[in-house]
């Protein structure tokens, strides 16, 4: 089968209400139909993944994203800057059955963002309509950043599933809710200095579980302990290092380059984890910039957000 027909297929299996592993370029996501209910508490149940925290709609453009919230000028010159891309704005609905109940966690407000991987903009233009994909990780483990990860997650609740390698970017999408004050739900690769530049200051939203009710303990937890910030791992750690001289198999970016890190960083957690190490030590990241989506979900894999 060539690529076409693979999209074809599974914007087919979306249609017949089953779930889809979908490359994008920050993590693998595990999609189906925004507006079937049933698809969507598939969705949940195969990530066990509690029905209070909402999904991000998917769209393919902005004429879509239309369909589905309204756009204020912030939104309209946030997506005219950053979409198709990592950004994800949370704006009041505009037509609640597009995105259903369930997906919005029973919210008046939907999170929409158009993703940049070919894959998976054909696949949402060849369905037609929004699509969730939440990552295709169970509930509470790393996101999957590679298509073999993102098999073993949730593979076996899909319909289809498309290989688009492994995912340029690595962390989840940045998260901005423009419902009022606009405000910083998640770090990620779109930094708040970015955004700033668009719409001037973001507030923060670190302790506002009811306004980004993702935001739980241990979001991105492997099985073994993290610790952060350390210099000298203990014996029987595996060593996620940063920058040269570090040494041993999970190097983030050994030229100090926090995109290489962000590209690494699940991957690596993933691939230290699988060794049964005693804990997983992690050498401090900067913390401008990239920095701060690498450290918040960092410090959600050592357990430290509440
Ligand atoms: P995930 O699907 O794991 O990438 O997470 C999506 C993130 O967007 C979570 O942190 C959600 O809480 C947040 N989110 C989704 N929809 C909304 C919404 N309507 N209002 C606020 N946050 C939302
Ligand atoms: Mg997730």
């Amino acid at each position: 089968m060539d690529g076409k027909a693979e999209v074809a297929a599974a914007a087919e299996a979306l249609r017949a209400g089953g779930l889809v592993l979908m490359p994008t370029e920050t993590v693998y996501g595990l999609a189906a139909d925004a507006g079937n209910a049933r698809a969507v508490a598939a969705v949940y149940e195969a990530k066990g993944r509690p029905s209070f925290n909402p999904l991000i709609a998917h769209v393919s453009d902005l004429a879509m994203a239309r369909r589905i919230v309204r756009f204020d000028a912030r939104a309209e010159a946030l997506a005219a800057r950053f979409w198709p891309g990592p950004l994800t704005l949370v704006l009041p609905v505009a037509d609640d059955e597009a995105v259903c109940d369930l997906a919005r966690a029973g919210l008046d407000s939907v999170a929409v963002r158009a993703p940049a991987h070919p894959l998976a903009q054909a696949l949402i233009a060849r369905f037609g309509g929004p699509v969730v994909a939440p990552s295709a990780n169970r509930s509470g483990r790393p996101s999957p950043t590679t298509f073999a990860d993102a098999v073993e997650e949730t593979g076996p609740a899909t319909l289809a599933a498309l290989d688009g390698g492994p995912c340029k970017i690595g962390l989840e999408s940045t998260v901005v809710a423009l419902l009022d004050a606009p405000r910083l739900l998640r770090p990620g690769s779109v930094t708040r200095a970015e955004i700033e530049a668009v719409i001037g200051p973001l507030a923060d939203a670190e302790d506002d579980a009811k306004r980004s009710p993702g935001r739980l303990a241990r979001h991105y937890a492997p099985n073994a302990p993290v610790r952060l910030e350390v210099t000298e791992p203990r014996p029987g750690e595996a060593w996620l290092a940063f920058g040269p001289g570090g040494s041993g198999p999970w190097n983030l970016s050994p030229s100090g380059d926090l995109r290489e890190a962000a590209a690494n960083l699940f991957a690596y957690l993933r691939g230290a984890d699988r060794t049964s190490p005693s804990g997983i030590a992690v050498a401090p990241i900067p913390h401008e910039g990239l920095g701060e989506a690498i450290n918040d979900r960092l410090k959600r894999a050592a357990g430290f957000v509440g």
